[in-house]
């Protein structure tokens, strides 16, 4: 069996890595335009010197000769024949698969905003190169502009204030982390960064942009004209699913790459895991599909469920919060929360089951909160203060002295 993977991610490396437990015989061919297999995650450490480019590794250093996988780094699929069952490469091969995985991420999406597409100063945050680009004009930059405030662009800023520069965030929303946290919760990040020097444009779009001869942007204009002088700008304004070159018969590219429950494509023998598909943006959740389509391609049916939907963990300042479901209550939910000297947490019911959870400060019982969550759970019928929620709530105990669910919730 010929096992070809496009993209050496969370979810490609998974998959490799569970096709091999499953199939010890076949043979696995590894394709990816980054030369070295990194986490996207830990690129902020990069930026700020804590870790080198091969500190960012999140495999084995014999992963492929351990897995006997043929990798090939630095090479990149520009076209797919699903008929022919073949791919197609930029240094002109032709590589042909019984099983193909489609697990080729997703690229920085740079708005047509002035010249920030063309100038040779601005820069997304997806990949090593982006880092090891932004890492070295940062060295003689004095003012860095970035364009969004959500994880990744604060990943940036906290990475490069770590080396001592000055940055601006410019963030379109009233707040920032606007997808993550509320506002109470963002604040708390906010008087950190700005503590450490950050200056921040909330409820602001970048709408022009002044470029030198260089082709370097000079400043940015925002929507009100106030002009923020720059000599690199970062663009972390959302991702869009990295599918160039893969369509082909029956794949349906309809803002990811579209799959059934098994991430099957429409094409036969192809699957797709991870960013790339569209169905999250999270690291867990591309492991867990690279897996799902792994095990499919060797011959099992497991569907995929979107086991850690909507879960975000923050770390800035060593102030740590996570949030699991709704961020933004809507008219009928209630709204409880709780601010103490050094922890928020703040809970979204509807109709009497948790939507939605942000704790900041404590993350300590996170896990009972994403278990309600998940499963549905009524909890308006407990009469306890909702923050001492925990498991025994919702378990009886049998007379063998076993936990039982306590279906009288449900
Ligand atoms: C700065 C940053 C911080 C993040 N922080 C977090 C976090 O704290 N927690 C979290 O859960 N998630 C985080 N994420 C998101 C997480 O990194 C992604 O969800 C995860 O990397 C997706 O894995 P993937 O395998 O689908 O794609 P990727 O990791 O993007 O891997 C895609 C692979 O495909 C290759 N490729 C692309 N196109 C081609 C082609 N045509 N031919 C061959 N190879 C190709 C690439 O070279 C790469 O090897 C962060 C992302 C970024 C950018």
């Amino acid at each position: 069996m010929e096992y070809v993977i496009l993209g050496a991610g969370a979810a490609g490396i998974t998959a490799a890595r569970t096709i091999r437990k499953a199939d010890s015989q076949g043979n696995i061919t590894m394709l990816s335009t980054d030369t070295q297999v990194h986490s996207r995650c830990m690129l902020h450490k990069f930026l700020s010197h804590e870790r080198t480019a091969e500190g960012l590794n999140f495999a084995e250093t014999d992963f492929f000769e351990k897995n006997r996988i043929h990798w090939k780094p630095g090479v990149t699929v520009t076209k797919l024949d699903t008929a022919a069952k073949k791919v197609m490469t930029d240094k002109g091969e032709e590589i042909s698969y019984d099983k193909l995985l489609i697990a080729t991420g997703a690229e920085s999406f740079i708005p047509p905003v002035g010249n920030l597409r063309e100038a040779n100063n601005v820069f997304g945050l997806r990949h090593l190169k982006d880092a090891q680009a932004i890492d070295a004009m940062a060295k003689k930059a004095e003012n860095i502009a970035i364009i969004g405030s959500g994880l990744v662009g604060l990943d940036a800023a906290y990475g490069l204030m770590e080396t001592g520069k000055k940055v601006s965030v410019i963030e379109m929303a009233e707040q920032i982390l606007p997808i993550q946290l509320d506002k109470t919760g963002a604040y708390e990040y906010q008087k950190r960064f700005e503590k450490a020097g950050a200056a921040f444009y909330l409820g602001r779009k970048a709408a022009d942009t002044i470029m030198n001869a260089e082709g370097k942007i000079t400043r940015l204009v925002l929507d009100n004209g106030t002009e923020i002088p720059c000599d690199l700008v970062i663009v972390a304004a959302g991702v869009r699913s990295a599918v160039a070159g893969m369509d082909g018969e029956g794949i349906v590219i309809d803002r990811g790459l579209q799959v059934n429950e098994y991430l099957e494509t429409g094409a036969a023998d192809v699957y797709a895991a991870g960013d790339v598909t569209g169905l999250s943006g999270i690291w867990p959740n591309a492991q867990k599909q690279g897996e799902t389509a792994a095990l499919n391609m060797c011959g099992s049916k497991v569907a995929y469920t979107d086991r850690y939907a909507m879960k975000n963990t923050i770390n800035f300042f060593g102030l740590v919060s996570m949030c699991v479901g709704l961020i933004v209550p809507e008219e009928g939910d209630t709204v409880i929360a709780r601010e103490g000297a050094s922890s928020y947490k703040r809970v979204i019911l509807r109709d009497g089951k948790v939507a939605g959870v942000l704790l900041q400060g404590d993350i300590s019982h996170g896990g009972i909160w994403q278990y309600l969550i998940k499963n549905g759970i009524p909890v308006d019928t407990i009469e306890k203060d909702i923050f001492a929620l925990n498991f025994g709530d919702f378990y009886g105990m049998k007379e063998n002295g076993e936990y039982q669910w306590n279906t009288a919730l449900m």
